[in-house]
C-alpha cells in the first residue's frame, strides 16, 4: 500500500553517496518525497516561435530540426562551423566560431532547442553562435517541468529519477481527499494530479493537477491546526479566575484611574480576555495590535485581574530594555491596587533575584516581568494563572508552546495570552495562529497625530540637521537609527559609533546625544534608556535594540540611516517608536539607493503607516518569507501554495475542514482513513512534541 511510498531514494538505480546527498539536501529521503518534489515552472515548447516567425535583432528560442549536413574549416586560427536548421515554417542558418566541439555535438535530423539573437535579411534567416540543446525525442509533452535544485543536481537528474518512478508507483499513491471534498470543489484524483504535474501535455492540465495540489496541501495544514486546537481545549484544564464584587470593583476603579480613556477596541479586547478567564479552559488568545495601538494596558488589566484572585501572571519580553520598560509601565498603570510588580533580567542581581525567587515561591509576588530566558529557568510559580507574552514575533511557534507547558503545576494550564504588532494579514494570521483565538485592536488611541514619512538623501541632510535641532529647541526628542554597530567591509554603511562621534561632537556639540546599541552590557542599556525616557538625553544614536515595543511619547523624529537596508517590517516597527503622544512626528528615511524595488518599498512607507497595508503590499512585492521572517514564525513549509496567490483556497480549505471534522470527529468512516493516514504523516511528530 502506502508503505511502496517509503522506499528510501537509494534503492532506486544511480541514487547513492554524493547524488543521495544532495537529494537529502532538497529533503528528498523517501519515493514519496520524489513524487511530491513539485516542479516551480515549466518550460512551454509547444509554443514555440516557429523560423518565419523570428524577429530581428532579438534574442529568441525557438525549436529546429538539423538539416544536411555540419560544415567545419579553420581560416588561419579561426575555427569556423555552420549548419542549417529548419521547421516547418522555414530555415535559419546559424554560424559558430571557435567552437569545434559544436559539431560534434549537432547529429542529422535531430531537433535541437536553440537561443540566441536573429537576423533576419530579405526573409533569410541567420543566428550567430547560438546556445543548443537536443530535444528528445522521447520527451512526449511539449511541456516541460523545471524542478526546484540545488547544485550539482541537474534538472535531466532529477527528470530521470521522477519519471521512471512515476509509472512505477502510479497505482500505489494513496488519495487522501475524501471523494465528497473533491466533488464539492471541482478537483482532479491524485494520481491523475500527480502524473499530470510531472509530466503534462497542456498548461491546462499543470492548471488542474496545480489546483488539487495546492487545495490538498491547505486541507491537510488546516486540519491539522484544527486537531491541534481540538486537542488542547479538551485535553487542558484551566484555572478559572473570578473576583468576589470587592475585588471587582478594585479593578474597575484601577480601570477609572488609567491616565487615559481606553479605546473601544482595547474595551472590547478586555472584555474577550475577561470571558476567557473565567472558564476552566485555558484561554489561547493573540492580540493583534499595530504599533502604538496600546496592548500594554490590556496586559496589564489582565494581569491585574488574575493577581487580585490570589493567583499569579507573568509577562515575557523579548529584551531586558522593554522587559524594564513594562515592569514601570505596569507599576505605574496598577499603582493602587496594592499588587507590587517584579523584575527579572539578566542584570537582576543576586540578593534581589533571590529575594523574588522568595516572593513568587510563596505568593507574596503575584505578578513578574521579565525576559523569557530568565522566566523560564527554574523559576517556580506555584500559583500560575497567566503567561503574557509581547511581541510574540520574536518568538517561535515551538517556543510558544514550551512557554505555555513549562509550569510548575502540571495538572493544570495556565492560560495564554500573545500579543505581536506584526501586522499579520488575515490569510496568514489563519495558518501562523490557527490554533489561537484572535483578538484584533484595529484602533488607534485618539487624538494621535499621524506620522508623516519623507525619504531623503546625503544632499538634504543639513536640512534633517536643521529640523532636528528646531525639535529638540521645541523640548521634544530625536532617534537617529542606523543598520550596523561597527563598520564593516561595506564601507558605505553608516555605523551607529560613527554617527554617534559625529552627532555628538561636530553637528551637535550642544546637545546631550546617547548611544545604545546591543555591544553594550544590558545594565548599560537600561541606564541608558531610562535617561532617554527621562529626558536627560535629546538624541538618541541607536542600532535596531530600540526596534521593539520601546515607548518614549515625548520622541518626535526618527532619523534612519540607509533606510535601504532595513525590511519593510523592521522600518514600520522602528518608525512605531515614533507619534506615540501628542506631537507631530516626523520620519526621515535617509537613502541613496536608486535601486528600484528599495525605492518602491520607501515609497510605500512615505504612502501609509496602517501596518496592515504595509503587510499586503509587501506579500505583494516579494512573498511571505521575507515579511514575517517564516523561519522565525515557524510556518510550515509549503511545496505548492503561495498563501498570497491562494489565499480564497486556503480559506475554501479552512471551511472544508471545518465541515469534515462535523461530519466525522475521529476520522473513522471508511472515506476518510486515508485523509486520518495523511495527516499522521504530515503532523505526527508536532502531536507528539506537544504531548496532545
Ligand atoms: P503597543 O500596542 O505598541 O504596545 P503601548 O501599549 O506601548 O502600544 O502604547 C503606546 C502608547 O499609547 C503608550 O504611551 C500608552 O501609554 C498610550 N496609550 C495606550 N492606550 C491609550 C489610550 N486609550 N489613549 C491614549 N493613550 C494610550
Ligand atoms: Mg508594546
Amino acid at each position: 500500500m502506502a508503505d511502496l511510498l517509503d522506499t528510501p531514494v537509494t534503492a532506486l538505480n544511480g541514487v547513492a553517496g554524493k547524488r543521495a546527498a544532495l537529494l537529502k539536501r532538497l529533503g528528498i529521503s523517501s519515493w514519496l518525497d520524489l513524487m511530491t518534489w513539485y516542479p516551480r515552472a515549466f518550460e512551454d515548447w509547444s509554443s514555440a516561435t516557429p523560423i518565419d516567425q523570428l524577429q530581428d535583432g532579438i534574442d529568441q528560442t525557438f525549436t529546429a530540426a538539423l538539416s544536411g549536413k555540419v560544415q567545419s574549416h579553420r581560416k588561419g586560427r579561426l575555427t569556423i562551423t555552420r549548419a542549417v536548421f529548419r521547421d516547418e515554417s522555414a530555415a535559419i542558418r546559424a554560424v559558430w566560431f571557435n567552437q569545434p566541439w559544436v559539431a560534434d555535438k549537432l547529429k542529422a535530423d535531430q531537433s535541437y532547442r536553440l537561443f540566441g539573437r536573429v537576423k533576419r535579411r530579405d526573409g533569410e534567416f541567420s543566428i550567430q553562435s547560438p546556445s543548443l540543446e537536443v530535444v528528445e525525442a522521447d520527451s512526449k509533452g511539449k511541456i516541460r517541468p523545471i524542478y526546484p535544485t540545488t547544485e550539482g543536481l541537474s534538472q535531466g537528474v532529477l527528470r530521470s529519477l521522477i519519471l521512471p518512478l512515476l509509472q512505477k508507483v502510479m497505482t500505489n499513491i494513496p488519495e487522501p481527499l475524501p471523494f465528497w471534498v473533491r466533488k464539492k470543489h471541482h478537483l482532479c484524483a491524485i494520481d491523475y494530479a500527480i502524473a499530470r504535474i510531472h509530466q503534462p501535455e497542456s498548461l491546462d492540465e499543470v492548471e488542474i493537477a496545480r489546483n488539487r495540489l495546492v487545495f490538498e496541501e491547505l486541507f491537510l495544514l488546516q486540519s491539522g491546526l484544527y486537531l491541534l486546537r481540538r486537542a488542547r481545549q479538551n485535553s487542558q484544564i484551566g484555572i478559572p479566575i473570578h473576583l468576589s464584587a470587592a475585588l471587582h470593583s478594585r479593578v474597575m476603579q484601577t480601570e477609572a484611574q488609567l491616565p487615559f480613556q481606553l479605546t473601544a477596541a482595547q474595551v472590547a479586547a478586555i472584555a474577550a480576555i475577561r470571558r476567557d478567564l473565567q472558564t476552566d479552559r485555558p484561554m489561547n488568545r493573540l492580540i493583534q495590535g499595530d504599533v502604538g495601538s496600546g496592548k500594554t494596558v490590556i496586559a496589564a488589566l489582565a494581569m491585574l485581574e488574575v493577581a487580585l484572585s490570589g493567583h499569579q501572571a507573568v509577562m515575557m519580553a523579548p529584551t531586558a530594555i522593554l522587559a524594564n520598560q513594562h515592569q514601570q509601565t505596569l507599576e505605574k498603570l496598577l499603582a493602587g491596587s496594592g499588587e507590587p510588580v517584579a523584575l527579572l533580567t539578566g542584570a537582576t542581581p543576586a540578593a534581589k533575584r533571590r529575594e523574588i525567587l522568595k516572593g513568587l515561591a510563596d505568593n507574596t509576588i503575584r505578578l513578574l516581568v521579565g525576559t523569557h530566558a530568565v522566566i523560564e529557568d527554574k523559576v517556580e510559580l506555584p500559583q500560575l494563572a497567566l503567561t503574557i507574552t509581547d511581541e510574540q514575533h520574536r518568538f517561535g511557534v515551538r517556543q510558544r508552546i514550551r512557554l505555555s507547558r513549562s509550569e510548575h503545576e502540571k495538572t493544570v494550564t495556565p492560560h495564554v495570552l500573545v500579543m505581536s504588532a506584526t501586522p499579520i494579514p488575515r490569510t496568514l494570521a489563519l495558518i501562523l495562529y490557527g490554533d489561537l483565538d484572535m483578538t484584533l485592536i484595529d484602533q488607534l488611541p485618539a487624538g494621535r497625530e499621524p506620522i508623516k514619512t519623507y525619504t531623503a538623501r546625503s544632499g538634504d541632510r543639513e536640512r534633517v540637521e536643521n529640523l532636528i535641532r528646531k525639535q529638540v529647541a521645541e523640548g521634544r526628542q530625536i532617534y537617529v537609527v542606523c543598520p550596523m554597530i561597527e563598520e564593516q567591509e561595506s564601507v558605505d554603511l553608516e555605523s551607529a559609533v560613527q554617527t554617534y562621534n559625529r552627532l555628538a561632537q561636530d553637528v551637535f556639540p550642544d546637545l546631550s546625544v546617547g548611544l545604545i546599541h546591543g555591544g553594550l552590557k544590558s545594565s548599560v542599556k537600561d541606564q541608558i534608556m531610562l535617561a532617554f525616557n527621562a529626558g536627560e538625553l535629546s538624541i538618541l544614536v541607536s542600532t535596531t535594540v530600540i526596534e521593539v515595543g520601546v515607548d518614549n511619547p515625548n520622541a518626535s523624529l526618527m532619523m534612519i540611516e540607509n533606510a535601504e537596508r532595513f525590511g519593510l517590517a523592521q522600518l514600520h516597527q522602528l518608525r512605531g517608536r515614533i507619534g506615540r503622544g501628542p506631537h507631530k512626528s516626523i520620519c526621515i528615511l535617509m537613502s541613496d539607493t536608486d535601486d528600484e524595488l528599495a525605492r518602491e518599498r520607501l515609497r510605500t512607507l512615505c504612502q501609509t503607516t496602517d501596518g496592515f497595508v504595509l503587510a499586503q503590499k509587501d506579500l505583494e512585492l516579494r512573498g511571505p518569507g521575507d515579511f514575517f521572517g517564516t523561519r522565525q514564525h515557524g510556518l510550515p513549509d509549503l511545496r505548492l501554495a503561495n498563501l498570497y496567490r491562494d489565499r480564497e483556497v486556503l480559506v475554501a480549505a479552512q471551511e472544508t475542514a471545518q465541515e469534515l471534522f462535523l461530519r466525522d470527529p475521529d476520522l473513522t468512516e471508511p472515506e476518510h482513513l486515508a485523509m486520518a493516514r495523511a495527516l499522521i504523516r504530515r503532523f505526527g511528530e508536532t502531536f507528539q512534541q506537544i504531548q496532545l
